[in-house]
């Protein structure tokens, strides 16, 4: 058979099966999308709650304790809380380590995001620093170690872009689904859709105790002057499609 030919038989084959073909449709409807704004080099995007933009610890419990200065907050004597409960969110955190450093392990740059106050994204200075894997950077504390170790230098600074999706609980308390975390780290994904098996305590295994669907977002002091920078979040919102009979 000639090219010539084998063309006219593909393209009589092809306008064949377009005429028969139909396109599927589930016959779902969707409500549009809402628009926004998405933001740049980790800036919140139009829909965020903006937790801390540089300014003052308004949107937080205990700031007072802190220090603002230079666009950033320091930790320096007690946790602070939102003072908004949150749920099923996505959070953008920064924060840097001491650039001069002083302790070892847990010792160097320790602060968290304790999600819901109750479950430990850690903060550390773990850029070689060993100390037990699930008590790393980016470990849900003593649940999960990071997938990788993707820490920045001491002083430099770092974001977590954390996925929470809380746990629930029936009204006799009892567990009816986990919660789980996303994390990536600098970018890089180091918790993927990791189950969290109760609130992590440094001193007690996981063990979930029945909470409220919201609760204050809490960032640790643990002694040592970690900074925080840009700290948005956007609460997960949900498509409701009507769906046919
Ligand atoms: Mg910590």
């Amino acid at each position: 058979m000639s090219r010539r030919m084998l063309l006219a038989l593909f393209v009589s084959l092809s306008v064949g099966s377009l005429a028969v073909s139909k396109e599927w449709v589930s016959g779902i409807v969707w409500p549009e999308p809402k628009v926004i704004e998405p933001g740049t080099n980790g800036s919140p995007p139009s829909d965020a709650i903006v937790l801390f933009d540089g300014q003052d610890l308004s949107q937080w419990k205990g700031g007072e304790q802190w220090t603002v200065e230079n666009g950033y907050a320091i930790s320096k004597g007690g946790g602070i809380s939102t003072n908004e409960n949150f749920g099923d969110c996505q959070l953008h955190v920064e924060w840097a380590t001491p650039d001069v450093v002083s302790g070892s392990g847990q010792g160097r740059g320790n602060s968290g995001v304790y999600l819901m106050g109750k479950y430990e994204v850690q903060v550390l200075d773990s850029y070689q620093n060993p100390t037990y894997f699930d008590g790393q950077a980016g470990s849900l504390y003593k649940t999960k170690p990071p997938l990788v170790n993707a820490s920045r230098k001491p002083g430099e600074w770092q974001s977590y872009d954390i996925v929470f999706h809380g746990p629930r609980f029936d009204e006799h308390g009892q567990l009816l689904r986990p919660g789980y975390v996303t994390v990536l780290h600098n970018g890089v994904l180091i918790q993927d859709h990791t189950e969290l098996l109760g609130s992590t305590a440094w001193d007690t295994p996981p063990t979930y105790q029945a909470h409220p669907e919201r609760l204050p977002i809490s960032l640790q002091f643990h002694g040592n002057p970690v900074r925080f920078r840009n700290i948005w979040l956007r609460e997960i919102p949900d498509l409701v499609a009507q769906r046919p009979e």
